[in-house]
């Protein structure tokens, strides 16, 4: 019998300028780049991490920077907005923060809870959850310039938007979700654990025309499993479902299968394991180009293909 799949493992999402798209994550929302890679299905293109101190799945936003690409366009079959969670008392200092850097937010409320909206340099819709403190596996990044006591605690939800509704929660009570909650079009579904991190909202959006993939737009949504037996174990369940689950994939720090959803967001199921130190120490992680061992004979020419980008380590500071 399989592990449950316990949440979200990461987000995948397209940018435009790697430098730009490193120092919005890193230097305005306080994420760690935790791995500097490139995309090993099309190895001209880099995969950026960012992610808590150690990459804690759950915790980890990634990105194609695709530099000559135009923007995409949100609308059905797509990831209409990817939330973080933050603590309770933070949203205040995060709409000045997000305003002085020149992305102003807007305030809302949904289910309860606090909700900023704000749009990153490349268009992609984010949000930060304000809730209670949850006791998380989270570790904020401890050169972050945001304050600990205000940083991103991973993920707290993925919106979907879909025409439908039935063919899409099947596949989502197939994976072990389970409703937990409605309002208005907005249909909320969690897994294991459920709660922040381990959520789902599909908005149904019957009126709503097909989105495009390319910039500011989220590639595909991964879930997490917690090893190699459950991941096989799961991809019989789906396959069993009719769903076209690809093979194991080796990602280096994880293992992924990948099927489409009905509704049209690619879906994930990624390991917990090796994680972002199989391959360089934990005190460096996003300081250099790492490539996997496949890859590395080419490591002249994807090289000379990359643009350029420099990290630079925020000073810690106090204020926003
Ligand atoms: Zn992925």
């Amino acid at each position: 019998m399989e592990q449950p799949i316990s949440g979200i493992h990461h987000v995948t999402a397209i940018a435009s300028d790697p430098q730009r798209n490193l120092d919005f994550y890193t230097e305005v929302l306080g994420l760690r780049l935790v791995k500097r890679t490139v995309n090993f299905d099309d190895p001209g293109t880099y995969h950026l991490y960012f992610g808590d101190e150690v990459g804690t799945p759950g915790s980890v936003l990634t990105f194609f920077p695709w530099p000559m690409a135009v923007r995409g366009s949100s609308g059905v079959g797509q990831v209409e907005v990817t939330s973080f969670s933050i603590p309770e008392n933070s949203l205040n200092y995060w709409e000045r923060r997000l305003l002085s850097a020149g992305m102003p937010a807007e305030r809302g409320k949904r289910f309860d809870e606090e909700v900023l909206t704000f749009i990153d340099p490349d268009g992609l819709k984010l949000e930060l959850v304000s809730h209670p403190q949850r006791a998380g596996a989270i570790q904020p990044w401890k050169d972050a310039s945001v304050p600990a006591e205000h940083a991103i605690r991973g993920f707290y939800s993925v919106t979907l938007c879909e025409q439908g509704y039935e063919s899409t929660v099947d596949v989502l009570e197939t994976m072990g979700f389970r409703e937990a909650g409605q309002q208005g079009n907005r249909f909320r579904f969690d897994v294991g654990e459920g709660g922040p991190g381990a959520r789902v909202d599909i908005l149904c959006a019957s009126e709503a025309s097909y989105g495009n993939v390319a910039v500011g737009i989220v590639h595909h949504v991964a879930w997490r499993v917690v090893d190699d037996d459950s991941q096989k174990s799961w991809r019989r369940r789906l396959v069993n479902r009719h769903l076209n689950v690809t093979p194991v994939i080796d990602r280096c720090y994880f293992h992924s299968i990948y099927f489409r959803e009905p509704g049209g967001v690619l879906f994930e199921l990624a390991t917990d394991r090796p994680g972002f130190a199989i391959d360089e120490p934990s005190g460096k992680l996003g300081e250099a180009l790492k490539l996997p061992s496949w890859l590395e004979p080419s490591r002249k020419r994807i090289e000379q293909v990359l643009p350029p980008i420099e990290l630079h380590k925020p000073a810690k500071r106090a204020e926003a």
